[in-house]
């Protein structure tokens, strides 16, 4: 068996919207490769965005060492190259855990809230990742007869997602950032949850916190320009080491 330090890249073994995931020399050990391609509206709205992958994935590897430093079992291992990094390889568990400190996107949709109320406390929902049925939102009890998950699962996805919220929302704060709100998908591993998928701003809403101005995929949503220009200036303000161009 070769040392994680000796991995080789395999075989394709998933792609999904805007990463690919590789097999390994190593059977415990994954390739995760953060692609340029970017996507919204389950798919409908696609665009290569240069540079995008190296970012994302030198800003996954900077939170995912920030959580596990605070105590949470996260999927990262190391970088492997500028677009991909080597992950632990996951039972994946087919459900999105999101937690909002601030309204946004489909929560004001769907309870006719204003943008920008602040959530206290922080809210959490479970969706189910499913883009046919455009990810709906599914509730502890259905999460349980369906067998997507455990009870004791459901417990420790909701307990460490509000512990990644406690300890990236006083991360962003110092970067006078608001952490609006993110998503987040667990696997397991011998037994236990570990925190999986990535942390990036393809995944959350981030606000400047003096002039609101979003720092995050709703750019891309929206149309509102300078998308890798934003995921770029979160990163330099989080402190996230990329190569200077
Ligand atoms: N999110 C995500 N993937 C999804 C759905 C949501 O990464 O398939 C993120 C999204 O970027 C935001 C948070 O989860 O940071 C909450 O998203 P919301 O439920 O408001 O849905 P949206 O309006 O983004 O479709």
């Amino acid at each position: 068996m070769p040392s994680i330090e000796d991995l080789e890249k395999k075989a394709l073994r998933y792609t999904g919207k805007a990463k690919s995931l590789y097999d390994s020399t190593h059977p415990d050990y994954l390739i995760m490769e953060f692609r340029d391609d970017t996507s919204a509206f389950d798919g409908i709205k696609k665009e290569k965005i240069a540079h995008k992958g190296m970012v994302n994935n030198r800003f996954n590897a900077f939170i995912m060492e920030k959580l596990e430093a605070a105590g949470i079992k996260t999927q990262f291992v190391r970088l492997f190259s500028e677009t991909e990094s080597v992950v632990k390889h996951l039972e994946m568990i087919p459900v999105e855990s999101v937690v909002r400190n601030i309204a946004a996107g489909h929560l004001c949709k769907r309870l006719g809230v204003e943008e920008g109320r602040p959530l206290d406390p922080p809210t959490h929902e479970f969706f189910l990742k499913n883009d046919e049925y455009h990810d709906p939102m599914i509730n502890d009890s259905l999460i349980r007869t369906f067998n997507w998950a455990t009870d004791a699962e459901i417990i420790t996805m909701k307990a460490q997602s509000f512990q990644v919220n406690e300890v990236l929302k006083d991360l962003f704060s110092a970067a006078e950032l608001l952490l609006v709100d993110f998503k987040l998908e667990f696997g397991r591993l011998n037994g236990e949850i570990v925190l999986g998928d990535e942390f990036s701003p393809d995944g959350c809403r981030i606000w400047d916190a003096k002039t609101l101005r979003k720092l995050d995929k709703d750019r891309f949503r929206k149309d509102l320009g300078g998308v890798l220009e934003a995921y770029e200036e979160v990163s330099f303000r989080l402190g996230v080491p990329l190569p200077s161009s």
